[in-house]
């Protein structure tokens, strides 16, 4: 069995470990070999012909878990497509672009998925697993690829037919960077004209002569989408394009995509939201290994089929397993029961903040109650919820108890230059089993925060307001830049939080699969986005998500094999009938 060993040259930090521990204490270093070393670059290098398995101690002593030595699948024949470095991540193989469809691809992060697109974008070369060889020519690829559609994306790559045009997933970069207008950024790309009618499809026409700086999330989004598009490319990747989209837009930019393919066009997807996903891929390709170690993408299954395999663990064909447990969706949404102790209750009230006015039915909060906020972007939310902390004072209605509250805002601003363990100063003293443990922050302590990727900082911000000391706590689009596990791990940890310390918990997020999973009852936002927002609610899950999904259009239904939810065909005999019947919502 092939084994491969892994330094992590982010994590490896010489200085905080006290000068070089892993070499200092390596038995084979000891008996004068050199199975770790000091790099050129002044990290830890790992040798991997003379380090062997039996010996562990250098995975162990590390304090920063940068090293790894992991075994690989006695499957695996193939030869890799890129190694970073001597002791650097491999990639074995890529996901392949396919004319005319959209392929999405699912798998946790850093298991390679932004290596391979950058490989498929021409941006890095790769060197077929020899990191001191030269680059591979497309040739190499070609012959490498015989017989497959990788062949045939290669030989166009050869013959200079390919353009990308790409999406990144860090929105909030480009926005830091770009100044002026919406429109002055995107006319700068508009080389055919197309700016009005692909706005108008992205419904971003309203706000094409605000300042770029000023537009929130969910504009960014379609405004990077707008961008991407507005480039004449034959490959078109977009990397997590529903992040801060409210349902409705996520419909409506899945939609969009899918329009894209043509026979001279292929579109590549990473998303993580399963219901967005299933409905815009028609093919999956599941990438799969170790994390920061090794990865594999898998050959393209069908949607239905590949997000199944995915969340069950297991691809068959290949007999290989790659997670050892399934995701799983059982719990059924009328087994969910609304809390006994009462935190806090209002009366109907209501809110006027420039044009805008809210107005909210009666309702309460319960004690360690998980309640989902759900409805479009721009309606009220976080307004309401600044009611019930006592924040914001409503101009009709009593005003409420004061309750602490501990807010995770969607755009996350942080004190840059804090390492990840002095931000999280509280939440390490209180919660380290139940928060930061599960979470898997601690590897990140010496981390200052402005180096985090977005999934890493999502996890800190995260575990910083679960950490205070608060009665309530809002988390605003928590699943944002986390993988499909990630989401489930968070689920369960704040599951256990309120179920533990009594902590009533409000998560506004529009990743139905997660809320799904997540919310004991649902609140329900209506009305016309930046002009008037209806509260309704907290409501039991399958009254909640009913209302949701009549204001969207849309009915979905339990997949038969994993329990997940699944959007009806529009027009559909069971989109009609679950209309008809008023049960939009599976139960
Ligand atoms: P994903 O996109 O699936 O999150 P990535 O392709 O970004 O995964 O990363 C896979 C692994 O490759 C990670 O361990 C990452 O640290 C490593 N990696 C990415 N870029 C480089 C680089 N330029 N040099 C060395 N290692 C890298
Ligand atoms: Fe120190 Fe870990 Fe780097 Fe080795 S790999 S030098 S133990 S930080």
């Amino acid at each position: 069995m092939k084994r491969i060993a892994v330094i992590d040259k982010e994590r490896c930090n010489p200085v905080g470990c006290g000068g070089y521990l892993c070499i200092k204490k390596c038995p084979l270093n000891r008996m004068g070999l050199e199975a770790i070393v000091v790099g050129p670059d002044g990290k830890a290098q790992i040798n991997e012909e003379v380090a062997t398995d039996a010996c562990q101690v250098c995975v162990n002593i590390c304090p920063f878990n940068a090293i790894h030595m992991v075994k690989l699948p006695d499957q695996l024949t193939k030869r890799p497509m890129h190694r970073y470095s001597r002791d650097g991540f491999i990639l074995y193989s890529l996901p392949t672009p396919i004319f005319g469809k959209v392929l999405g691809i699912v798998g946790v992060n850093g298991i390679g998925k932004s290596t391979a697109i950058k490989i498929l974008a021409g941006v890095l070369k790769p060197n077929l697993g020899n990191p001191d060889a030269k680059e591979a020519a497309v040739d190499d690829l070609i012959k490498m690829f015989k017989g497959t559609e990788a062949q045939i994306f290669f030989e166009k790559v050869k013959k200079n037919q390919i353009t990308l045009s790409y999406k990144p997933q860090e929105i909030e970069a480009i926005q830091r960077k770009a100044r002026g207008t919406v429109k002055e950024l995107l006319k700068k790309i508009d080389k055919e004209g197309k700016l009005g009618r692909i706005a108008e499809q992205l419904e971003i026409t309203p706000i094409l002569e605000n300042d770029i700086q000023k537009i929130s999330g969910g504009e960014m989004q379609r405004v990077a989408i707008a961008a991407t598009v507005l480039k004449q490319a034959s490959l078109y990747i977009f990397d997590e394009p529903s992040s801060y989209l409210d349902i409705k837009q996520r419909f409506k930019v899945a939609q969009f995509i899918k329009s894209l393919a043509d026979e001279n066009t292929a579109i590549l997807v990473i998303e993580h939201d399963l219901i967005a996903l299933d409905y815009m891929a028609d093919l999956i390709t599941i990438m799969y290994g170790k994390e920061k170690v090794y990865g594999i993408a898998s050959q393209p299954k069908p949607a239905k089929a590949g997000i199944n395999a995915y969340l069950e663990g297991h691809l068959r064909e290949d007999n290989v397993r790659f997670r050892e447990y399934k995701i799983g969706f059982s719990v059924s949404s009328k087994d969910k029961k609304r809390r006994k102790d009462q935190l806090t209750s209002w009366q109907p009230m209501e809110k006027k903040l420039g044009k805008f006015h809210l107005a909210t039915t009666e309702g309460s909060v319960h004690r360690q109650e998980i309640i989902g906020i759900v409805g479009p972007n721009g309606i009220g939310k976080t307004t309401f919820v600044k009611l019930l902390a006592g924040i914001e004072k409503p101009d009709k209605g009593a005003p409420l108890q004061h309750i602490s509250i501990s807010y995770k805002p969607q755009a996350i601003a942080v004190p840059e230059e804090k390492t990840v363990m002095e931000f999280l100063e509280e939440a390490i003293k209180k919660h380290t089993n139940d928060v930061i443990n599960p979470l898997n922050i601690k590897d990140l302590y010496n981390q200052k925060l402005s180096t985090l990727s977005g999934g890493e900082l999502q996890r800190v911000v995260i575990a910083h307001a679960l950490g205070q000391n608060a009665d309530l706590v809002l988390l605003d689009e928590p699943s944002a830049y986390l993988d499909i596990e990630q989401r489930l791990i968070v689920a369960k940890v704040i599951r256990h939080l309120a179920d533990t310390t009594g902590k009533s918990i409000l998560v506004v997020d529009h990743d139905l699969v997660f809320l799904d999973f997540l919310s004991d009852c649902l609140i329900v936002f209506e009305g016309t986005p930046a002009r008037d927002g209806k509260e309704i609610g907290p409501l039991p899950m399958e009254d909640g998500m009913n209302a949701l999904l009549r204001e969207v259009g849309i009915t979905l239904r339990r997949e038969e094999a994993s329990g997940r939810p699944r959007t009806n065909k529009p027009g559909s005999v069971m989109d009609r009938e679950q209309k008809d019947s008023g049960r939009l919502y599976y139960s």
